[in-house]
């Protein structure tokens, strides 16, 4: 790990050590550095394995998001009274659906994710990613995540308008529509290709930018990616509530955007934003079909009138 400031801690540590012992010399060596910067510069010297603290931290991350962020959904669709910001109301997922979905999602994590995850480190620090301490400020962070956000979303509209095509569909793409009315679980039940293909918007997009740059440090990525696992798992949610993020940004795709594209297998192609699936004139839904035909209808009385 490459920081002066840990050297002194570095020196004095044995192998019988626990991780909270090193801690404690790390807080003691270290006072300028804040409560989580010690528990990562703790976790890289207590593991002595780059590449294995980081892959360790990042799939346990993936699995307590993932799964943790899907609950309030389930506890959700359990209740009654959440059932008027329902998109979809009469389509309900069983408790058998999402066992089912959670055992396939969970299979794709241990096989598919796994070596790809394993080899984020290696490759990320190769093309200059940080992971000493301390964090970078947070004005950083959230300049690059908006960047990271404006990527994948680009990234995932070409790809996923690209996975509707005939072929590419049936042999791919047609796992994740096996759900036409999703929840927060199914954001991930997907082929292995799928999720490889649509997977390098999220992983690349940091990548290519601290290939170019060479500024990005792990705990922004890390956060990206708490970020992104929020914004796939509520888009597969099912439920708008009056309170949803696309309410108050109203370029945000969220639930309502995605939902559709579930129900009508056409259009809503984006994952983050509205405006590419705006621009080029591929939104789903009653409203986006009605203002096509209209323009279609306008363009048609035009042409008569010459
Ligand atoms: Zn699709
Ligand atoms: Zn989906």
């Amino acid at each position: 790990m490459a920081t002066a400031v840990l050297n002194a801690t570095v020196a004095g540590l044995s192998s019988t050590d626990t991780y909270f012992t090193v801690l404690e010399e790390v807080s003691k060596y270290n006072v300028q550095l804040n409560y989580a910067e010690k528990l990562w510069a703790a976790w890289y010297l207590w593991m002595q394995n780059d590449t294995l603290a980081t892959g360790l931290m990042s799939f346990f991350m993936h699995e307590i998001i993932y799964f943790g962020r899907s609950i309030p959904w389930m506890i959700i669709d359990a209740l009654p009274m959440f059932n008027k910001y329902k998109l979809q109301k009469e389509k309900r997922p069983t408790w058998k659906e999402q066992f089912e979905c959670a055992g396939l999602v969970l299979l794709s994590h241990l096989t598919v994710e796994l070596p790809q995850i394993w080899l984020f480190h290696p490759i990320a620090t190769y093309f200059g990613l940080d992971y000493g301490v301390p964090f970078p400020p947070l004005w950083k962070m959230a300049f690059q995540i908006c960047i990271f956000f404006i990527m994948e979303d680009a990234w995932h509209y070409w790809n996923h308008r690209a996975l509707h095509y005939g072929p590419l569909y049936k042999s791919i793409h047609k796992i994740h529509h096996t759900y036409s009315a999703p929840f927060g679980l199914a954001a991930e039940y997907a082929s292995p290709i799928e999720v490889m293909l649509l997977g390098i918007g999220t992983v690349g997009s940091p990548i290519l930018w601290v290939c170019f740059t060479k500024d990005l440090h792990l705990a922004t990525m890390y956060v990206w990616i708490v970020l992104r696992l929020f914004q796939a798992i509520d888009a597969h949610s099912g439920y708008d509530f009056p309170f949803s993020l696309c309410h108050i940004l109203p370029f945000w795709a969220g639930a309502e955007h995605h939902d559709v594209h579930h129900e009508r297998f056409i259009g809503n192609y984006a994952s983050s934003f509205r405006w590419w699936d705006y621009c080029l004139d591929t939104e789903a839904g009653e409203e986006a079909a009605k203002a096509r035909r209209e323009k279609k209808l306008a363009a048609m009385r035009a042409k008569k009138a010459q």
